[in-house]
């Protein structure tokens, strides 16, 4: 275990408990705590650097790890379920950078599902960055495109910079989310947009389950982050929010069904890979794929109520998917 940490948003060293969760892979109980200055939901202390690593072996990839929902020995099944959230993340890519020629990095690619999607509907210019050189093997095969091996903070791109940087259930693994942010910025092209997903720590879901919210897994979720501490970051690095009311009303519609989308695809596929009664219940409602639960889905989980960044001003990116699309 490290020592205990400032905040990594605020630098404060005040903060409350928010709640205690046991880890699963080590059996040890973890505080989980809400800086008191600025509000970021982070755990403290955490296992140190060396544990971490060691997390994400191949047993985390094949459902043996502290997270059960990765699991990528049913490739197939694995690649369907997660098929219906690419499409997502694309339909937002369509609509906010027009064109087939964007170049777009997957931070994290797993193995490779989101990027075998961008392929297959014709983006030419993708590339992929995963942590485990297991998982980067694993997803330039699967995908057919470059995936580096690293992590976003020490990898070198050599002055390449990107359109779309994409980084779906990575940020709450992060270290030092402040030093991903600031590599973020520094690779997008002006007027390049980040899209990711991460559990909502202000989300119904997560006040109201407490030390039950399935999402706190803190031997690898180190960070819960929320619409307030994530406007927060990207002010720090300098990057601006996409502002929904700059958007036109049919741009606003397709993201908010890509939302929809997407946190109904999470739900289905966590729901896959848990045996218990958790399990049964997503199953269940994921089965029920129709937009009124998808949108009640979204709503809970408070997914689709985080920020979009872009490197430059709102007012481009509407401009953009105007005269564009
Ligand atoms: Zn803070």
């Amino acid at each position: 275990m490290e020592p205990e940490r400032p905040c990594n948003l605020c630098g404060g060293t005040r903060h409350s408990l928010f709640t205690t969760k046991l880890g699963r892979h080590t059996g040890q109980r973890f505080r989980v705590v809400r800086c008191d200055a600025c509000g970021l939901v982070f755990v403290n202390p955490r296992l140190s650097e060396a544990e971490n690593q060691a997390l994400y072996d191949a047993d985390y990839f094949n459902g043996k790890g502290f997270d059960s929902s990765i699991n990528y020995v049913m490739l197939e099944e694995e690649e369907r379920a997660r098929r219906e959230e690419s499409l997502g993340i694309l339909a937002k890519i369509a609509v906010l950078k027009p064109g087939l020629d964007v170049r777009i990095l997957d931070v994290g690619c797993g193995t490779g599902c989101f990027l075998k999607t961008v392929r297959e509907a014709g983006y030419v210019r993708s590339q992929g960055l995963e942590f485990s050189t297991y998982g980067a093997e694993l997803s330039s095969k699967n995908a057919g495109v470059r995936v580096r091996a690293g992590d976003l903070v020490s990898a070198d791109f050599e002055g390449e910079t990107f359109d779309v940087i994409n980084a779906t259930e990575v940020i709450e693994h992060v270290r030092d989310p402040m030093a991903f942010f600031r590599k973020v910025k520094a690779l997008l092209a002006p007027g390049g947009i980040f899209l990711y997903t991460t559990g909502n720590a202000d989300g119904l879901y997560a006040r109201v389950l407490g030390t039950h919210w399935p999402y706190l897994a803190p031997e690898g979720h180190l960070f819960y982050f929320s619409a307030r501490t994530l406007g927060r970051y990207f002010a720090e690095v300098g990057l601006a929010l996409v502002d929904a009311d700059t958007l036109g009303q049919q741009t606003r519609r397709v993201i908010a069904r890509a939302d929809d989308d997407i946190a109904h695809a999470q739900l289905t596929y966590v729901g896959k890979s848990d045996r218990g009664l958790k399990g049964l219940i997503f199953r269940s409602v994921g089965a029920l794929s129709v937009a009124p639960m998808k949108r009640l889905v979204s709503l809970v989980v408070g997914k689709g109520r985080l920020p979009i960044a872009i490197n430059g001003s709102s007012v481009d990116a509407a401009r953009e998917a105007r005269t564009r699309g």
